[in-house]
């Protein structure tokens, strides 16, 4: 099933810092938005079709001037914040009431700018490239990102729902929150932060004024120093990003596999940081292993030990790159590095994948970092989707890897005889009860920000689809193909086998239920 990477949509953000340009603003995506939700970024979103009715005056490139305007129309519509020429005489009554008329609609945006003689001067922004989001992804964006200061007494604050709790933020600290994933951010906004907090550190380094008039050292404004730095990045790739930095022990990497629609992409994870394994380097095809072999090979030249390859699960979309790498290391570096999988899973595959080495339950692989702390990450046997099912979990942190279990794009399938509906809906519930649970990333799509929640969802999902099933057959429904059609309406015809298999999944659950019934009642 060949499917496309979704085109991507036009869309801005604004990179906005406080008057003295120590602190960025960032906010908190509502986590029910399905799109990065609970995500924190940068104020932005899509352009729209009338943002280029908008003048932008002063402009220097005419293709950026509706980005500009999308990014000070999303700027003013989620924090409140208008950013335009001629603004200081509004008071903030005024400008919340102007807020009120472009949310309900009584006014567009043009039309404010034009009532109240406001105008956008394209020299407040600073374009600083574009990014795209990965192929993997059901839903993209091509977005171009402004570095800019606000505008003198206004204060962000919370102007619509899809947006909370906005603050302006230190860049450092912000990544330290980061790293120890307490938020989860996309690309980009962490690549910005990384600029930002690096040029204060150098602008620090220069010391007091005094010293840096005397040594003749000119610091550029942040705004521009920073915005070169970020559109040379941006340029270098043409936005297009080959990994996720997850926090600062969880890469995610998205190679290209055959996998089911509307995924597109099976997720390998390098994890740890200088002793580190790679979970599931899953493709079969030349040019996407090889981004990954440069992103390990320069783990491996930077004096980092790659400790071993795993595989998740028997899946062909979670096998077919680990022995190509195990060969690649072996023969650039002469490297012995062991593959790993459940026992299960070594079995199912035998004949295809040579396996070194099992990985039992609750199994605790630790990794050593640069300071030589232990990073702990303990394996998950959580069958169910198959029989020798691992995900894996990081409890100081709270970050869970859920392989197939539970995915960010696309469906779980459970097809008997390798999937077990009892066994899924216990895996589901371990994975909901692990102490510290925070954050998860599956196999498919992007990480989940309310892990527990999202459990939860597909528990409620999978008894719903139960219930349905035992009214179809209180209804008289015989075969599984026939169940299929009354309650998977509007299903992709290419996945109706798998669908069958699912119902099938369910009856064999219901039988089972009412045999441990009969026992218990004995
Ligand atoms: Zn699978």
């Amino acid at each position: 099933m060949d499917q496309k990477p979704a085109t991507p949509k036009d869309a801005s953000a604004i990179i906005l810092l406080n008057q003295d340009q120590t602190k960025v603003l960032w906010a908190q995506r509502n986590p029910k938005i399905a799109f990065l939700g609970g995500f924190h970024a940068f104020p932005g979103g899509k352009t729209d079709a009338a943002d280029a009715l908008v003048a932008v005056r002063n402009r220097i490139d005419k293709d950026l001037e509706k980005f500009i305007v999308s990014g000070v129309r999303e700027l003013f519509e989620e924090v409140g914040v208008l950013l335009v020429r001629n603004g200081e005489k509004l008071t903030k009554g005024q400008r919340a009431s102007l807020h009120d008329d472009l949310i309900s609609g009584r006014s567009t945006f043009r039309e404010i700018l034009d009532d109240w003689n406001l105008w956008i001067d394209a020299e407040d922004f600073f374009y600083t490239g574009h990014w795209t989001t990965p192929k993997f992804s059901p839903v993209r964006f091509k977005t171009r990102f402004f570095i800019a200061v606000c505008p003198l007494r206004q204060t962000p604050y919370a102007a619509i729902t899809e947006m909370q709790n906005p603050e302006f933020i230190a860049p450092r600290d912000a990544l330290k929150r980061w790293e120890n994933a307490e938020v989860l951010i996309a690309p980009p906004v962490l690549i910005s932060l990384q600029e930002l907090a690096e040029f204060k550190l150098t602008a620090s380094r220069h010391g007091d004024p005094e010293l840096k008039k005397a040594l003749k050292i000119s610091v550029p404004p942040c705004r521009e120093a920073v915005g070169e730095k970020l559109l040379e990045k941006s340029q270098k790739c043409d936005g297009d990003i080959d990994y996720i930095e997850l926090n600062a022990r969880v890469i995610c990497f998205p190679l290209r596999t055959e996998t089911l629609p509307p995924a597109t992409h099976t997720n390998c994870f390098i994890v740890g940081k200088r002793e580190f394994v790679v979970v599931d380097a899953a493709s079969k095809e030349d040019a996407e292993l090889e981004k990954l072999f440069e992103l390990v090979d320069s783990f491996i030249e930077r004096g980092f030990i790659c400790r071993e390859i795993i595989v998740s699960h028997l899946h062909r979309d979670h096998f077919g790159g680990e022995t190509v790498l195990q060969n690649h290391l072996s023969a650039k570096y002469d490297l012995e590095v062991p593959i790993s999988a459940h026992q299960i899973t070594a079995e199912s595959l035998a004949g295809k994948v040579e396996f070194q080495r099992f990985i039992a339950d609750e199994e605790i692989i630790k990794l050593s970092d640069e300071a030589g702390v232990e990073f702990e990450l303990k394996a998950l046997h959580t069958p169910g989707h198959a029989r020798g099912h691992l995900a894996f979990y990081d409890e100081t942190r709270g970050f869970l890897l859920s392989s197939d279990n539970v995915v960010g794009a696309g469906t779980v399938v459970i097809a008997p005889p390798e999937g077990d509906m009892s066994d899924y809906l216990r895996s589901l519930e371990r994975m909901k009860s692990l102490q510290n649970l925070r954050h998860l990333c599956g196999s498919h799509g992007a990480a989940v920000y309310d892990a527990r929640g999202k459990i939860e969802d597909y528990i409620a999902h999978r008894l719903e689809r139960e219930k349905q099933i035992l009214e179809t057959l209180e209804q008289g429904a015989k075969s599984p193909e026939e169940i299929t059609e009354i309650v998977y309406q509007g299903l992709n015809p290419a996945l109706f086998p798998l669908a069958v298999k699912s119902v099938e999944a369910h009856l064999a659950k219901i039988e089972n239920d009412k045999n441990s019934v009969k026992i218990t009642s004995l």
